[in-house]
């Protein structure tokens, strides 16, 4: 009750922020999660300028509310009772401009958009991405990379709101990039705004990879059921999709979270998945690992 009458009081504050628009309350994450899954959210604003990003978070900082940065959504497992706190989307963040051979980007731009932008543009350097269902942020955040790169090989700065809220912009080599890992992640850092260099690049070739990488993912991923892509880190010298199926728990089901029959590194919502059944297969196949070869998988998926 308590809670609740803060949430209404912080969501008044906010309206003269934001707008009233742009404030919801009780707002159902399963519908801003890739996996379909997590209870309602006390608060979900949704800023649409770095002054308004600011100013939410002073008002919440001030009011000692939690808060989270949401981007799409694709890397998160959020709890069946929800968030008690406020869900700061970007994704009003979608502005994509081509600069020469740049591409400036706010952070709640969709990769998939990016990576079309990237294409009509006849530029370079971001196919791999073009099948991550994250937004710009999300991917500076986590280093997203798959097949041959990563976020880090082609983004040149970002600007990015520090744990004081201070607008600074960093350089790419200043952002302490590694295996799913950044700057961004260790800090704590709101990224408002991505640049990536590409280089010039013909369209046909972009387009043909592209179609390449897609039907790659298709053929090998879950993409029919909600999922949050690949539940574990890739451990070193290991697959996690392989010591899975070698312990034999491909479609290991709690129910209605599973283990992907068609990739073992994908745990899949099946329809009406809850999160305790989510962490109960999670569970089930570290402490099987764990027991079998003596590997720990660490999720790679993050947790609300
Ligand atoms: P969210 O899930 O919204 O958030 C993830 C984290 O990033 C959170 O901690 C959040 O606070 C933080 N964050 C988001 N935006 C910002 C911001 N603007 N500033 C600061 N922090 C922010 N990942 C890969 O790396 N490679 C893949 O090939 C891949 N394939 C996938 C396939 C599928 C089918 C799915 C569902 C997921 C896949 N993923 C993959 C995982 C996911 O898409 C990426 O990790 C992506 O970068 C997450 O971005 P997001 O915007 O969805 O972040």
């Amino acid at each position: 009750m308590g809670q609740n009458s803060d949430a209404q009081e912080r969501a008044e504050e906010l309206k003269s922020v934001v707008g009233k628009g742009n404030i919801l309350t009780d707002e159902p994450m399963s519908e801003h999660t890739t996996f379909k899954i997590g209870g309602p959210a006390d608060l979900f604003v949704l800023p649409g300028n770095a002054d308004e990003v600011k100013k939410t978070l002073e008002v919440l900082k001030t009011a000692g509310m939690p808060y989270f940065i949401l981007g799409k959504g694709s890397d998160l497992l959020v709890d069946d009772a929800g968030y008690r706190g406020a869900i700061v989307s970007l994704e009003r963040f979608c502005e994509i401009h081509v600069e020469g051979t740049k591409l400036r980007c706010g952070a709640g731009a969709t990769l998939k958009d990016v990576c079309a932008a990237a294409e009509a543009a006849g530029l370079s350097g971001l196919e791999f991405a073009c099948g991550i269902p994250g937004s710009v942020g999300g991917a500076a955040f986590m280093n997203a990379g798959a097949y041959d790169g990563v976020t880090a090989d082609v983004l040149e700065s970002l600007a990015a709101l520090d744990a004081d809220g201070n607008m600074r912009t960093y350089q790419n080599a200043e952002l302490d990039f590694g295996y799913r890992r950044s700057r961004v992640r260790t800090e704590g850092l709101i990224v408002l705004e991505v640049t990536y260099a590409l280089k010039r690049g013909d369209k046909a070739e972009i387009q043909a990879k592209m179609d390449d990488l897609t039907r790659r993912r298709e053929e090998k991923q879950p993409l029919e059921y909600g999922s949050a892509g690949s539940t574990f880190k890739r451990p070193e010298g290991f697959f996690a999709g392989k010591l899975i199926t070698d312990a034999g728990l491909k479609g290991y089901r709690v129910g209605d979270a599973a283990v992907s029959t068609k990739h073992a590194g994908f745990v899949v919502n099946l329809g009406h998945a809850t999160a305790k059944d989510v962490h109960a297969v999670i569970g089930h196949v570290q402490d099987e690992v764990l027991k079998q070869f003596g590997v720990f998988l660490e999720p790679e998926v993050r947790f609300l």
